[in-house]
């Protein structure tokens, strides 16, 4: 009889949370990691960005404080002092993950993981790797230094994602850098090119414009976050070049090279032009962590892009063997990563239970924030539906009005004879918050008319939805109606 019932290899937001649940079902749990608890997210993604646009939002805050009525002077960033900050956040929250683990008595083993057959794996130390701040990652390959053999009834890859290279000439360059080397930098550049305007992208792209840089971000679609809806992506791009962010649509990068003490970025596509900088920074996308797992012993396939496909019980093709996560190459969020594993450790505990990705919310922490759910409006008519869209402002509000945080909208994408939500798209103050309403809403099927009905308390952003849902039944009460005729109303 195998050690332990359950395996969980990788211990990110999908990792461990399927391992806890697990534990919790009256499972023998081990997971492996060869770095720290808490995976992408909680040490190179989600909350140090986070923590470190937190210290870019109180600065211009802080900057703009004679607005509020307050006098400061001579503000300045400490920037070594901004990243202390965000490695003390980091540093509690994996602590508290392990505490968790530990306090759920899950096994946990230090390493590399190999598979060597589908239910067993040997773990090895894990290799030597650059050091940026808050530690060593991606060891590159694992060291031949065994530590154990580990044998599970039931097996779960949570092995997350890498930055994507980009292959084009220079990308190797002293002062390319990915995400992760983002987190390395010890000083604030002067000049920032970033490449690709996705979420990733324009996170760092209005952190350090926030501190001062002087920042170009380059994106190959015709405008920023191009999976959201495209009314977000061109307020978004407003924005940002309204901030003096210099924005580069439908463009593509051709090389880099070196230029004098910095670096010189091509770009070809409606305006062809050199760009100089000091950092460029690379975040056109992620690959699947496969490096050195040996899936070939275990029998697990992959896609043409190297994802492992799973069904909607995360099973792998492969009887006792499930994938979670970025791996998967679902959706590479923490949360869907956390619901995968939530799944997979019911299933794997008998539970007649499956993954729905309906409604998945997405954030993203720019200034101003962007978040969504469900269907934009261009998906919703290529999927045949005759829909309705209403749009609110944030600047109709009293909350964002007396916050002093009026740029932006929400939009509901709805079924144009019953009104069911079929998508939300948000972007303004508190978006990643306000979204929930969203998810909830086509969740539970709601209409216009059940969130127009819904008491929103006042003043706050939350009445948004509201406010929405009203002007999308041609009720608005705080924007005028659209005028048809001279002097009548819609
Ligand atoms: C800059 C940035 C910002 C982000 N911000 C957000 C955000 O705001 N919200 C959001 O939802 N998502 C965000 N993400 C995405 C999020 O971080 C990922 O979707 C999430 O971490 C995926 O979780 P996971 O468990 O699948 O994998 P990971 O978090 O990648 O964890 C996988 C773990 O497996 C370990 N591992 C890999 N191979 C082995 C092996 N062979 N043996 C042992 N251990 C192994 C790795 O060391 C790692 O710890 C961000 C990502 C980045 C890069």
């Amino acid at each position: 009889m195998p050690q332990f019932d359950l395996l969980v290899v990788g211990g990110g937001p999908g990792g461990y949370v399927a391992a806890i649940r697990a534990a919790q079902r009256g499972l023998r749990v081990a997971l492996v990691e060869k770095e720290r608890p808490g995976g992408v997210c909680l040490n190179w993604g989600c909350i140090p960005t986070k923590a470190m646009l937190r210290s870019a939002e109180v600065f211009q805050i802080v900057d703009s404080a004679k607005d509020f009525g307050i006098t400061t002077e001579n503000v300045q960033v400490d920037f070594a002092a901004v990243r202390e900050r965000k490695n003390g956040i980091v540093d509690e929250l994996t602590h508290g993950v392990a505490g968790l683990l530990q306090a759920n008595g899950v096994t946990v083993i230090e390493g590399h993981a190999r598979f060597t057959g589908p239910s067993t794996v040997e773990v090895f130390r894990a290799g030597p790797s650059p050091v940026f701040d808050g530690g060593p990652r991606y060891a590159a390959a694992p060291t031949d230094i065994p530590i154990r053999t580990v044998e599970a009834t039931d097996v779960i890859i949570a092995t997350g994602s890498v930055p994507a290279p980009l292959p084009v000439s220079g990308a190797d360059l002293p002062g390319v850098i990915t995400s992760d080397g983002a987190f390395g930098l010890t000083e604030i550049p002067e000049r920032l090119v970033v490449i690709g305007g996705s979420a990733v992208g324009v996170e760092w792209a209005g952190l350090f414009a926030a501190f001062g840089t002087a920042v170009t971000v380059v994106e190959m679609q015709d405008r920023l976050v191009p999976a959201e809806d495209a009314e977000i992506g061109a307020a978004l791009g407003r924005s940002f070049t309204g901030r003096g962010i210099t924005v580069s649509t439908s463009s593509t990068v051709t090389g880099i090279e070196r230029s004098g003490d910095g670096l010189r970025v091509n770009v070809d596509g409606t305006d062809p032009r050199a760009l100089d900088a000091d950092i460029v920074l690379v975040g056109v996308g992620r690959r699947p962590n496969t490096a050195a797992l040996g899936l070939d012993a275990a029998g697990v396939g992959t896609d043409a892009r190297g994802f492992i496909p799973v069904d909607d019980r995360l099973r792998t093709g492969v009887e006792h063997v499930y994938a979670i996560g970025d791996v998967t190459g679902k959706a590479l969020l923490a949360h869907v990563a956390s619901h995968q594993g939530l799944t997979a450790a019911d299933v794997i505990a008998g539970h007649d239970v499956h993954i729905d990705y309906h409604a998945i919310p997405a954030a993203t922490f720019t200034h101003p924030e962007i978040a969504s759910v469900g269907l934009t409006e261009a998906a919703a008519r290529a999927a045949g539906h005759d829909v309705v869209t209403a749009k609110f402002p944030f600047a109709a509000l009293g909350r964002a009005r007396s916050v002093g945080d009026t740029e932006g909208f929400l939009k509901i994408i709805a079924g144009a004879r019953h009104h069911e939500v079929l998508g939300v798209h948000i972007i303004g103050p508190s978006a990643s918050d306000l979204i929930t309403e969203g998810a909830l809403a086509i969740t539970l099927e709601a209409t216009l008319d059940e969130l127009a009905h819904t008491i929103h308390a006042h003043p706050t952003f939350g009445e948004i939805g509201m406010e929405a849902a009203l002007t999308g039944l041609g009720l608005p009460i705080h924007i005028a109606p659209p005028r048809t005729r001279r002097g009548d109303r819609a």
